[in-house]
């Protein structure tokens, strides 16, 4: 059976990692169909709008977007597309493995292997209710928590762990000084977590996490937590496993859902053939698990480690003499 999903080239190195991405998934014979739409600043050129009304239909129709990253220019309307996108369709839970790979230029080359499980649609970080006084003196900001988002989000992440075969789930949170906001998720994560007594679960104050995730990072398995607690969580275990250059990170709504590499677009290596396919290729693998297909999500993952382990064709980034293109050959051929 086919399954159509989109495709967005997107911006700077985006049309390159999606041809090495879509290379690979040819090749592993995984029945997907691609329907390609615009988005960012090729959209901008071509129809004068950064999200057509098209691409939005697209991804409904499917529900399920491999998307490349997207350059948002400034003064076009929004602050950023991948929010813009995270809004138009509740995509509630932004899903950020963070793995130990061999032969990257890594603190932790071994011993990795968690999951950040972030809620992507309310709190500190969307930015609310945002002021400056007159005067320039005093800023505010609105910071809104729900027992309905902090239900689903925590849900979700005991959810995965049940459904990935994972053992323990952390709930991070500040609920110590923030008690009405953090406070609420906490109250809201302990109720969730009982309906799970086969999960082991744990809580932790954010700041001791990020001590503990840089001291010793293999005690985590899945972190669950708020917004903006979350994008820096993720980006500090992405840094803990060699970068951005292998992260990839999921967008999940009950409408849709959207898997992209976590990285921008590059531009100083853009158009050279320069860039490391492999963030784009792990999204493909967390699609491939999200629609029904685990077995091809692990042959994907297992043939990208024996590239990685058998420094076949790497990229500049991870210290080889490949190209975008050769790495993507490299991993198609021990699919
Ligand atoms: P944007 O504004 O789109 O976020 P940026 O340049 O600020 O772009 P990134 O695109 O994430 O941020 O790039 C940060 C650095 O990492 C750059 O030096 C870039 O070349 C490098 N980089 C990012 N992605 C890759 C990749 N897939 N392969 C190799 N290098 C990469």
């Amino acid at each position: 059976m086919t399954q159509t999903i989109t495709v967005i080239r997107g911006d700077g190195i985006g049309p390159e990692i999606m041809d090495a991405a879509l290379y690979v998934l040819d090749a592993m014979r995984v029945g997907l169909q691609y329907e390609e739409m615009d988005a960012g600043m090729v959209a901008l050129e071509k129809h004068g709008e950064l999200l057509p009304a098209a691409t939005m239909d697209s991804i409904r129709k499917n529900r399920v977007a491999l998307k490349s990253p997207l350059t948002t220019p400034i003064g076009e309307g929004f602050s950023s597309i991948n929010v813009e996108l995270r809004k138009r369709f509740d995509l509630y839970a932004n899903v950020r493995p963070a793995k130990s790979f061999p032969n990257t230029k890594s603190r932790f080359p071994t011993g990795v292997d968690l999951i950040t499980v972030r809620e992507n649609t309310e709190g500190a970080y969307i930015g609310e209710g945002q002021s400056l006084s007159e005067d320039g003196e005093t800023a505010l900001l609105t910071q809104k928590v729900t027992r309905r988002g902090s239900e689903r989000i925590v849900r979700y992440a005991f959810d995965l762990a049940r459904s990935a075969g994972r053992k323990k789930v952390t709930i991070v949170h500040k609920a110590n000084i923030l008690k009405s906001t953090s406070g609420l998720f906490l109250k809201v994560a302990r109720e969730v977590a009982q309906k799970y007594p086969e999960i082991e679960c744990n809580e932790l104050i954010v700041d001791n996490c990020c001590m503990q995730l840089v001291m010793k990072p293999e005690q985590f398995d899945i972190i669950v937590t708020t917004n903006l607690f979350g994008d820096i969580i993720s980006d500090l275990c992405a840094g803990l496993v060699g970068g951005l250059g292998l992260a990839p990170g999921a967008n999940i709504g009950t409408e849709a859902a959207i898997f992209e590499a976590v990285h921008g677009t590059a531009p100083d290596i853009a158009g050279k053939g320069l860039a490391n396919p492999c963030a784009l290729l792990l999204a493909a693998g967390q699609m491939l698990d999200h629609i029904g297909q685990p077995q091809n999500a692990t042959r994907l993952r297992e043939a990208i480690v024996a590239t990685l382990e058998a420094k076949d064709s790497l990229t500049p980034d991870l210290g080889g003499t490949g190209n975008t293109m050769s790495f993507a050959k490299a991993i198609a051929t021990r699919i």
